[in-house]
């Protein structure tokens, strides 16, 4: 069975003017499609067809990781926004961030952190690592997935995601992301 193209979560104006249909129209539209398609190219005749996509994305290596692996992760991202979500969580997550951070701001400042100092292309990522809350961030495809860790949050920030509505300030668009999108109800669902 061929790998698809997922719908996005919300309409395609749902995250303005934050995220403009626009920027969705060529995110999802163009690149997160492209992944799909040359992935099932590359898998076409070999083991890795008609697998699901998460082992595929744990076992395979070079071409068909990383557009498994970016498959995976562009997904994954749509969920962690909504309409209006951001600002302070909500449910189990809350008291595992103080915890884990000391602060729901501490928190913030060390994933907002994470973002901007990916160099180049890649990913911010909260996961669960051994039971434990932590931050990282993963450069071009990779993802916590192939490493142990279960990803519970994530922002892509290769300038594709936020270029036409933010230009070169990545970081107004973490910042955006935090405040206006993140979908705590999806980050608790991954717990
Ligand atoms: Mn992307």
């Amino acid at each position: 069975m061929a790998i698809t193209l997922p719908e996005l979560p919300f309409a395609s104006n749902a995250l303005e003017p934050y995220i403009s249909a626009n920027t969705l129209s060529f995110h999802h539209g163009k690149h997160h499609n492209a992944y799909v398609t040359n992935l099932n190219k590359l898998i076409e005749g070999t083991p890795f067809a008609g697998q699901d996509l998460e082992e595929i994305v744990k076992t395979s290596k070079e071409g068909i990781f990383n557009n498994a692996a970016q498959v995976y992760n562009h997904t994954f991202y749509w969920h962690c926004m909504k309409k209006g979500g951001g600002g302070k969580p909500t449910g189990k997550i809350a008291a595992k961030i103080d915890e884990a951070f000391g602060s729901f701001d501490k928190f913030v400042e060390e994933f907002k952190a994470a973002g901007a100092t990916q160099f180049g292309s890649g990913w911010a990522w909260l996961v669960l690592d051994q039971g434990k809350l932590k931050i990282t961030k993963t450069a071009n495809a990779d993802t916590p997935l192939a490493h142990g860790q279960k990803p519970l949050l994530t922002v892509d920030v290769w300038e594709h995601a936020y270029y036409l509505d933010f230009q070169n300030r990545r970081p107004d668009y973490l910042t955006a992301f935090v405040d206006h999108l993140i979908n705590w109800d999806f980050v608790n669902s991954n717990l």
